[in-house]
C-alpha cells in the first residue's frame, strides 16, 4: 500500500498548504481518498501536481462533517461521480441527500466494518462530533489515518486495535494530550490540526514524522 498526503496545513515543493486534511491511499486493487480539505480547487490542483487523477478514485471516505474535511467534496464530485462514498451516519440528512444523488453509492457508517480488502473503518466514534478513522492493514501492522481525532486517541486506538496491532498513525491529532497511547508506534505522523506537535516530537523522536501536502510513504 502507498499513502500520499494531498492536503494539509503544511506543504512542500510546488504544492499549496491550506487548513484541512486529505490523504490518498493506493491498495493495489483500490484507490481511496480520505477527506478532501476545505478548498476543492486547491485539492484538485495538488492532486494534479502529484499526478493523481481524480477520476481514478474508487472510494471516498469522509471522517467527519467539518468544512476543513468535506469542503472539497463538490469539486471532487464535479470531476468524478463514480465513487463509493463512506460517511458517518451522523452526517446531516441534507448533506447525505446531496452526496447520494451524485455518486455510485453512499454508505452510512455506524459501527466498525471492512471497506475493501485490507481497509477498515473504526465506525463513527465520539459524542458531540461523530468521526470515523481509517485503518489500513500493511501486512506488518496497522496504520490509522485520522481526520481531527475529535473522539480522542483512546477511543480511536481502542476501536482500531480490534483489527490488529496498530504500528502507525497519520493525520490530525487536534489537542489530544493522550501521548502515552502513542508509545510503541513506529510512525507518528502528526499533521493538520495537531496542537502539541513539539511535545510529541520530543517524546517520540524516532517515530515522529513531519506531515505536509506531498508527504508519501509505502506501508
Ligand atoms: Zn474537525
Ligand atoms: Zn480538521
Amino acid at each position: 500500500m502507498k499513502l500520499t498526503v494531498v492536503y494539509d496545513n503544511e506543504a512542500k515543493g510546488d504544492l499549496q498548504s491550506s487548513w484541512g486534511f486529505s490523504c490518498f491511499i493506493e491498495t493495489g486493487a483500490k484507490k481511496i481518498l480520505f477527506d478532501t480539505g476545505w478548498d476543492g480547487h486547491l485539492l484538485l490542483r495538488n492532486m494534479d501536481k502529484l499526478s493523481i487523477s481524480s477520476e481514478s478514485i474508487d472510494i471516498l471516505v469522509l471522517s467527519h462533517q467539518h468544512w476543513d474535511h468535506i469542503g472539497g467534496v463538490p469539486a471532487l464530485l464535479d470531476a468524478n461521480q463514480d465513487m463509493d462514498i463512506y460517511v458517518p451516519s451522523a452526517f446531516s440528512a441534507n448533506l447525505r441527500n446531496d452526496i447520494s444523488s451524485r455518486c455510485r453509492s453512499l454508505n452510512e457508517i455506524k459501527g466498525p466494518q471492512q471497506i475493501c480488502k485490507g481497509v477498515y473503518t473504526t465506525g463513527q466514534l465520539g459524542r458531540e462530533i461523530k468521526e470515523q478513522s481509517l485503518v489500513l492493514d500493511s501486512g506488518k501492522g496497522l496504520y490509522v489515518i485520522v481526520g481531527c481525532s475529535h473522539p480522542g486517541l483512546a477511543a480511536i486506538l481502542d476501536a482500531a486495535s480490534a483489527f490488529g496491532d496498530v504500528i502507525g498513525i497519520i493525520g490530525g491529532l487536534h489537542d489530544s494530550q493522550e501521548y502515552d497511547l502513542l508509545s510503541g508506534m513506529q510512525v507518528i505522523g502528526a499533521g493538520h490540526c495537531t496542537v502539541h506537535k513539539a511535545n510529541i516530537r520530543e517524546m517520540y523522536p524516532d517515530a515522529f514524522v513531519e506531515i505536509f501536502a506531498g508527504y508519501s510513504r509505502e506501508i
